[in-house]
């Protein structure tokens, strides 16, 4: 039996001091049209804005910077659905330390494309995360490279947590806090540094109905495996790992509630983005909105909205704010 581990507030407030300089610290704005629909303040958090596109930025910056020189010198090497990818291109390329990605079939070519712009080498294997996880295992094994995964790390989960700092900072009366869900690193992160500052903030996690693996797991009681399937949200899709080491434990005593959305809702979410925020989000970067826009979410107090990636194709964007009725499933058949 594997014991879970729990990351703490203090390793989140020594990553803020490591990636200082380093990270954007971005911007939170109100939203007057949200906060009128749930009839409180509504404030989103605009990380598609930081460096790389995503959040994922923060935690391979904070994981790289705590590795030793072998570690380093070895080169690091992880497998991702893009933004972890990016993020962690970006992040070696700026340390001078060899990265490799190895991705499944399903991640859009726009991200390939974008990792390797960022200087690392990139290997699609597979149809999913757990095939092309095989490939790391091997360079791991014959080349002693660096592992650094995309949520079970625990200072990828400090990295994260960075952004809770930064949201309760910004807004100290908050009451609840809707971020992705997918491994959970992020949602990990964010509510253990929310809630070490103030216990009583809900932290609500947003994933889609096509392949929840964390809101599966939650549900038996253990991590479990689903089918990855193709969706908007395609920075949220992947298993959360069956010997998953700390954000199972972590999102099921942090997280008071988990909202799955339907590929119209995140569409929806999108297009509020671009049309009344003037915000170019992706799907899964967007799922917060839709996810208040369906009214799955009870707002009773301020309210803050994580837009957590950019990093969309934009032909599929402008699809999608045309109002087309866009499935990623039909086209990849
Ligand atoms: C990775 C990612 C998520 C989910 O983060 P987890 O730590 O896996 O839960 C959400 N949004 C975007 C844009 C991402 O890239």
């Amino acid at each position: 039996m594997s014991v879970s581990v729990f990351i703490t507030p203090g390793e989140i407030e020594a990553a803020r001091e490591r990636l200082a300089g380093v990270i954007r610290q971005t911007p939170v704005e109100p939203s007057p049209v949200l906060s009128a629909r749930a009839g409180a303040p509504v404030l989103l958090k605009l990380e598609h804005h930081q460096f790389s596109g995503s959040f994922k930025f923060r935690g391979a910056s904070n994981a790289l910077r705590c590795l030793n020189d072998a570690g380093r010198a070895a080169g690091v090497v992880a497998v991702s659905t893009g933004n972890h990818g990016r993020g962690l291109a970006r992040a070696a390329a700026g340390a001078g330390v060899r990265c490799v990605i190895a991705m499944s079939e399903l991640v859009p070519d726009n991200k390939v494309a974008a990792i390797r712009g960022e200087g690392a080498d990139v290997l699609i294997r597979g149809r999913s995360q757990d095939e092309a996880q095989v490939e790391v295992d091997r360079l791991v094994a014959e080349e002693g490279m660096t592992m650094l995964p995309p949520f079970d790390h625990p200072a990828v989960i400090a990295g994260q947590g960075t952004l809770g700092l930064e949201m309760i900072e910004a807004v100290p009366e908050l009451e609840t806090v809707v971020v992705q869900l997918s491994g959970g690193g992020l949602i990990s992160g964010v509510a253990a540094a929310i809630k070490a500052r103030k216990p009583g903030v809900r932290i609500i996690g947003v994933s889609m109905e096509r392949g929840a693996a964390m809101y599966a797991s939650l549900a038996a009681g253990h991590p479990v495996e689903v089918e990855e399937q193709p969706t908007l949200a395609d920075s949220l899709g992947g298993g959360i790992g069956l010997d998953n080491r700390h954000t199972f434990a972590m999102v099921r005593e942090l997280v008071d509630d988990v909202v799955l959305l339907d590929e119209a809702e995140i569409a929806a979410g999108i297009r509020h983005c671009y049309r009344e925020e003037r915000q170019i989000v992706e799907g899964s970067g967007a799922v917060t909105v839709g996810a208040l826009l369906a009214g799955r979410i009870a707002v009773g107090g301020p309210t803050m909205l994580l837009l957590s990636g950019g990093n969309i194709d934009m032909e599929l964007h402008r699809r999608i704010i045309s109002g087309e009725n866009v499935d990623v499933a039909g086209e990849r058949g």
